[in-house]
């Protein structure tokens, strides 16, 4: 079976931030499950680059609109290799390939009778590069993101008639109630689509940074249909001289954040159906962090910044804390207090400790061999269906829940380490074989929750792969039980050592 998943392609605008590592590293976990699932995976990220945002950007800066592009795709593939992604294909929108898949699909919705020439009038943001509606506007004609003043345009150009497919969206949200999730985003997207659609502008008259409309050269086509055809595109030329798209489309999920909904929930399939393509099976959307005003941590100053994190805490730091700290597809707040909270509460001391006081325990009675012994009946039952529920999760989106599932057995590993207290056991030669099954229960117990947290944390967990001398991490071996013991365990040295302020470059 094949996945195919997205991530939105990231506006060169500005540089990146926290919000972009959040949904590419969410990306990142959906794939990297599906390979633990031996699924045929691509994963796809990249950079928008056209558009007036672009040019006024690049014109500020006194530097070509594609210089402006160049500089910051740099700076987002740098960040996607900081958080440790797997993406399998890194797009952007000036690739010459692009535009012509770009072209050929317009033409095809032109071709369809779903596109006329007309003017348009009305509001626009050049920072959103979005059209408004009246009521879309805040108080003195301002954009409500933006909080500049909108311009009143008025141009010739060209128009996709997304008034034509209101009945053939309201049909696919009838019947693919999973189309959108989670369901608050669906319902949203849904009442826009009930309250009537207007017709969308296709392209720009006045700019030229863009891919000319075939038919019509003095015009380039909008940038946000040209964006999203992004996801269709790359398929065609991301592998040389092969065309993947029958193997990935249509794609199992985009995943984006709140903000886009309409145009990955209503104009995309639109523009698919017109053009005779079908639609992406799935649109998952996840809440914004919140940045809120924090007092100075000492490693991390105030804010979280992707770069700044990795740096002193390493990748899987920050990809469990965003995983785990906000729910995924709500909002949720995000701190360096928080962060270093589950740093040192959940990642050093309940996994890392637990590593390292299993495998001490193991070198020290059993002489560096796991035991091999039945799985111990209470932890058996423990983690009876946790792979089905964490894959079940996953499969809903629902990334941060199955997360906590994993979670709840590594807090079940170390209360049960404490109950049974195999330091006691060990003076006792009667409790040999009591001593034996704890120590599999424990190294199993890990290995079972290494497995499920490789997606999360991929280099933590590969390393205590190795060290309990168990390296395979496809899913079916997630089960509690599932591999004997015998092996013999290796060095792991500190998974997560304690940072020292000292240590952290000053903020
Ligand atoms: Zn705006």
């Amino acid at each position: 079976m094949s996945y195919y998943v997205t991530t939105p392609i990231y506006y060169v605008n500005a540089e990146p931030h926290l919000g972009h590592a959040y949904t590419t590293i969410a990306a990142d976990v959906l794939a990297r499950h599906m390979r633990q699932r031996g699924e045929d995976v691509f994963f796809l990220t990249g950079t928008d680059e056209h558009g007036e945002p672009v040019t006024l950007a690049a014109e500020k800066l006194g530097i070509t609109p594609r210089e402006l592009g160049d500089r910051h795709a740099a700076n987002f593939k740098e960040l996607a290799a900081r958080v440790n992604v797997t993406n399998d294909f890194f797009i952007r929108t000036t690739d010459p390939e692009h535009a012509e898949v770009v072209a050929e699909v317009v033409q095809r919705m032109h071709d369809n009778g779903h596109v006329y020439a007309g003017t348009y009038e009305g509001w626009y943001c050049p920072r959103c590069a979005d059209f408004k509606t009246e009521s879309e506007l805040d108080e003195g004609n301002k954009c409500p993101i933006h909080g500049i003043v909108v311009d009143w345009e008025k141009e010739d150009n060209w128009f996709f008639k997304l008034s034509a497919f209101q009945e053939p969206l309201e049909r696919l949200y009838a019947e693919r109630p999973g189309f959108v999730v989670p369901e608050i985003r669906y319902n949203e997207a849904l009442s826009f689509i009930k309250g009537g659609l207007r017709d969308v502008s296709l392209s720009r008259a006045r700019l030229k940074w863009g891919v000319p409309v075939p038919w019509d050269e003095s015009q380039v086509i909008y940038v946000w249909i040209d964006a999203l055809l992004n996801y269709y595109s790359a398929l065609r030329y991301a592998r040389k001289g092969e065309d993947l798209t029958d193997r990935f489309w249509p794609a199992d999920v985009h995943l984006i954040g709140k903000d886009i909904l309409k145009f990955h929930a209503v104009i995309w399939p639109a523009m698919l159906l017109a053009a005779d393509i079908e639609v992406p099976r799935r649109v998952g959307i996840h809440g914004f962090l919140l940045l809120g005003e924090h007092k100075m941590s000492k490693s991390l100053g105030n804010v979280i910044d992707p770069n700044q994190v990795t740096d002193v805490y390493g990748a899987d730091a920050l990809r469990f804390y965003l995983m785990r700290e906000v729910r995924f597809g709500q909002d949720g707040e995000v701190s360096p207090e928080g962060f270093e909270l589950r740093y040192r509460n959940e990642l050093a001391n309940e996994y890392g400790n637990l590593a390292s006081r299993t495998l001490a325990m193991i070198a020290r009675y059993r002489d560096g061999v796991v035991p091999e012994a039945e799985a111990p009946e209470p932890l058996r039952a423990d983690f009876e269906g946790l792979a089905e529920t964490v894959q079940d999760r996953i499969d809903a989106l629902d990334v941060s829940v199955a997360l906590d599932e994993i979670w709840r057995r590594v807090k079940r590993l170390n209360a049960y380490v404490q109950e049974e207290q195999p330091w006691q056991l060990s003076k006792d030669p009667a409790e040999s074989e009591r001593l034996d099954a704890v120590l599999y229960g424990a190294a199993e117990g890990l290995r079972t929750v290494s497995v499920l947290l490789h997606p999360f944390m991929p280099e933590s967990a590969e390393r205590l792969l190795a060290a309990l001398g168990r390296e395979d991490r496809s899913l079916e071996t997630a089960h509690f039980g599932a591999v004997p013991g015998g092996a013999r365990v290796g060095e792991l040295g500190q998974l997560f050592p304690k940072i020292e302020p000292a240590a952290a470059p000053a903020a």
